[in-house]
């Protein structure tokens, strides 16, 4: 039964009163859902799991006991999550529901309200959320034009800001681009807090950080299993030294990766090849899919080290408008809002399959001509 209008008026004042004002005047992150379209807005991996791969996953999936809580620690998880990524033994480690949920633990771990929190913008949205629901101050230091770190302006900020934590995509969502490990160096050294290393897009790119991830001593090192084809499992990690990580653990809901999530990925983990050739097979795309990009009328493609383009339109067609065409015709990329400055007249374009850059080409050569 529908309420009345006074019931439903009744409701919206009580919500207004109660609810913090910051949070009402937010909006929840929108995800999108489009059946039957070329989906290249998420960065996920859009190849399957071969059949064998599938069939380890329905044993053990049959074979794990629901009516128990998840065990404190799954030390067959962790020792596959070890060897699967490269985790050095010094570091610990600890799994989030997504490393979304990483993000809010570290800054709910180190910030007191009006502590800072930073990172180079634009660059994951989560950071600033993250933050302010924390009621941290989040403090965003532009890139360059193109889409460069800007060590200066970094190094400034840190000085005037002193903040708790500062947040780095390394490779950077939503721009792509890799920060040189001497940057990152330099911000380690002046940073008087902890820096977060977000290796979200790492399969992509050669370089990371994760040997370093336990002897650094004001810095961590977070991953994903999102980007190589696990999006919908929910599973992130951080490696850091251990009187990092103990802190974290502290602020973690207590039974937050659930037990199917923790006998799949140890299932897939078996077959950690797979899920490397499908990103070696995606990256190998990229400079294709990039350089058939940058031969369109209007059109730059920025460097990226991530499974994603960011793509400036300037011809007369912006890129809103090449935004919804697409969407016409069944493609989905991620568009900005016109405010946003930085990224007005970009789209960011997942990697998909080659028939699924073909769709894409086809249909921009027709939008733009
Ligand atoms: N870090 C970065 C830089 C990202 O772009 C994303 C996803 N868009 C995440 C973390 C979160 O990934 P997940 O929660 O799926 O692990």
């Amino acid at each position: 039964m529908q309420p009345s209008s006074g019931e439903a008026e009744a409701v919206a004042l009580r919500v207004a009163a109660t609810v913090r004002p910051d949070v009402r005047g937010l909006s929840a992150y929108a995800v999108g859902h489009a059946p039957g379209a070329v989906k290249l807005d998420a960065m996920e991996n859009p190849y399957d799991l071969p059949a064998e791969v599938r069939d380890d996953i329905a044993a053990a999936v049959r074979a794990t006991p629901l009516n128990r809580y998840p065990a404190g620690r799954n030390d067959a998880l962790e020792a596959a999550v070890r060897t699967a990524f490269g985790v050095p033994g010094p570091a610990a480690l600890l799994f989030g529901n997504g490393s979304d949920e990483l993000i809010h633990l570290v800054v709910q771990a180190c910030c007191q309200p009006g502590d800072v929190v930073m990172s180079p913008v634009p660059s994951f949205v989560i950071f600033a959320m993250a933050a302010r629901l924390n009621h941290a101050r989040f403090v965003g230091v532009p890139l360059t034009p193109d889409f460069e770190l800007d060590l200066p302006a970094m190094l400034a900020a840190i000085q005037a800001h002193r903040p708790k934590v500062i947040f780095l995509a390394v490779p950077n969502n939503p721009t792509g681009g890799r920060w040189t490990d001497e940057a990152i160096s330099a911000i380690l050294a002046a940073a008087p807090g902890l820096v977060v290393i977000d290796e979200a897009y790492q399969p992509f790119c050669d370089g990371t950080w994760m040997p370093r991830a336990a002897e650094l001593d004001n810095a961590v090192v977070l991953r994903t299993v999102s980007k190589i084809g696990l999006a919908g499992l929910r599973f992130g990690y951080l490696a850091g030294a251990p009187a990092w990580i103990a802190e974290f653990d502290k602020v973690r809901p207590p039974y937050n990766i659930d037990v199917l999530t923790q006998a799949v990925l140890l299932a897939v983990l078996r077959h950690k090849p797979v899920l490397d050739g499908q990103a070696a097979r995606l990256r190998a795309d990229r400079p294709v899919l990039a350089a058939a990009l940058a031969a369109l009328p209007g059109v730059t493609v920025y460097p990226s080290s991530a499974n994603f383009l960011l793509v400036r339109f300037s011809g007369k067609m912006g890129a809103n408008a090449v935004h919804q065409a697409l969407k016409t015709r069944k493609i989905r990329v991620r568009d900005f809002p016109d405010d946003d400055s930085a990224l007005a007249g970009c789209l960011r374009i997942s990697l998909g399959t080659p028939d699924e850059h073909a769709a894409l080409l086809a249909a921009l050569r027709d939008i733009l001509s």
